[in-house]
């Protein structure tokens, strides 16, 4: 039997208590939590450390270091159930896990015995670890021939740009600002950071940053383990977001940061497998998808119209189906990103279409159970408004999802005759 789609017990395990977790604790608080005001104001210390204690920010450390030594599969269950609730949770998680990823395969040993150990160790459980990559002008996850574009233009588009393909943005907003200048046995790091998953709350920050002030070059991107509260180190605004609320986003500001060289990872380019966290951010919009299509199923056997309930509608019975099948599709393929991942198969276009599909199946599902609710589906009070609005991200951040199919997935799709 070369082909199983079932948990094993000890995944099953663990998707149970991440579920009942979320449940328990997430789900009766999130409406009202999403609802603050103030952006600065939300992030429920209290539930992250409850997850946390639970193991949620350890899933891929190694046991050795303290970790449970689990694998992306196992995460993503986890994140999915927790997005369930509340995505923004599940995207702090995501981010979080992402991180752990990149430092498995670029960090060195003294690195990983550090602030692996660091983070099972920490007394408050508030262990987080963010991204500062995107710049004002630069999102990160652009690939190199974005950074190493010829024409420089602004106004309007020449028709020999679009003969070209070589529409680029002014130079000051093509590359990374931020500068990491090496004196001594240090390197020194200036910049700001956009939009930053866990800024001001975090406690270690990998950070993007251009090695010398000359060097444009995407292999010249240096990646940096910064602790959080390190001197020169500063936040700004934090972002008010329409959805996902429950996850901080914020600036974070380099002032003459001084960092240890023992503190720079492989640099970016040449890490053997850094894998992208595409399927832990799939597991996030397959939670939100799947929570809209149950609350669209339990409101449409308890909604009386037309003489009837309306999932005796057929109208209403082919959203319900649409619903079932994008779901199920999207976790089948958020999955099967996990486990290959697992087996080490290296950065496959699993991935991007992973985190391409759930996130507009999230979407589409939303919208689509929006319509099941009529006009409560548009009312605060409903739980589908919420839902829209938090997957209403997914197409956008990580990278757009029109940044990962011209970036990367066409060239997987054009080195091959078929799908598989
Ligand atoms: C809530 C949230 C959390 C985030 N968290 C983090 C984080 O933790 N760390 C971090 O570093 N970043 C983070 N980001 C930044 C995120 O990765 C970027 O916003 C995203 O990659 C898009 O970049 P941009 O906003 O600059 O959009 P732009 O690059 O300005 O894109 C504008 C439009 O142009 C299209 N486009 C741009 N470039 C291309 C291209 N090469 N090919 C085709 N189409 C293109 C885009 O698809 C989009 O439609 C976060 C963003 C958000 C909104």
């Amino acid at each position: 039997m070369a082909i199983d789609f079932s948990l094993t017990q000890e995944q099953e395990a663990l998707r149970a208590l991440a579920h009942e977790f979320a449940e328990r604790e997430i789900k009766p608080r999130a409406a009202e939590l999403d609802r603050i005001s103030d952006p600065a104001a939300i992030f429920p210390w209290d539930i992250y450390e409850k997850g946390n204690r639970l193991g949620f920010n350890k899933t891929l450390i190694p046991p050795e270091y303290g970790g449970l030594g689990l694998g992306e599969l196992e995460t993503c269950l986890v994140v999915e159930e927790l997005s369930w609730a509340d995505a923004g949770i599940g995207s702090t998680y995501f981010v979080h896990a992402m991180q752990l990823l990149t430092m498995q395969d670029a960090a060195t040993d003294d690195q990983k015995e550090r602030w692996f150990r660091a983070i099972c160790e920490d007394p408050e459980e508030r262990f987080f670890v963010s991204l500062p990559a995107t710049e004002h002008g630069v999102a990160g996850n652009l690939q190199p021939r974005d950074l190493r574009g010829s024409a420089v233009n602004s106004g309007p588009i020449r028709p020999e740009e679009w003969a070209t393909h070589r529409t680029v943005p002014p130079a000051e907003q093509r590359e990374f600002t931020t500068v990491a200048v090496e004196d001594g046995d240090d390197y020194v790091i200036n910049g700001t950071k956009r939009f930053i998953t866990t800024g001001g709350r975090s406690k270690l920050l990998l950070t993007w940053a251009r090695k010398g002030q000359e060097s444009t070059d995407y292999s010249a991107m240096g990646q940096f383990l910064i602790p959080a509260d390190a001197l020169g180190v500063s936040y700004g605004h934090v972002e008010d977001k329409m959805g996902q609320r429950l996850m901080q986003n914020a600036e974070v500001i380099f002032d003459n940061v001084r960092v240890p060289k023992r503190d720079e990872m492989l640099e970016l380019g040449k890490t053997p497998a850094v894998r992208g966290g595409d399927a832990e951010v799939a597991a996030v919009f397959t939670g939100i998808a799947r929570r809209a299509y149950e609350e669209a199923l339990a409101y449409s056997r308890i909604r009386y119209k037309g003489g009837a309930k309306i999932i005796f509608h057929q109208a209403v019975q082919t959203m319900i189906c649409d619903m079932a099948i994008k779901v199920l599709t999207a976790r089948l393929l958020m999955l099967r990103a996990a486990w290959q991942n697992d087996q080490r198969a290296g950065y496959t276009a699993h991935n991007n279409m992973a985190k391409i599909y759930c996130s507009d199946v999230a979407v589409d599902v939303t919208s689509k159970g929006m319509q099941v609710f009529g006009g409560y589906g548009y009312m605060r009070d409903f739980p589908m408004e919420k839902l829209y609005r938090d997957a209403r991200l997914g197409p956008i951040y990580h990278a757009t999802n029109e940044m990962m199919m011209v970036g990367q997935l066409v060239r997987w799709l054009a080195s091959l005759d078929t799908i598989y």
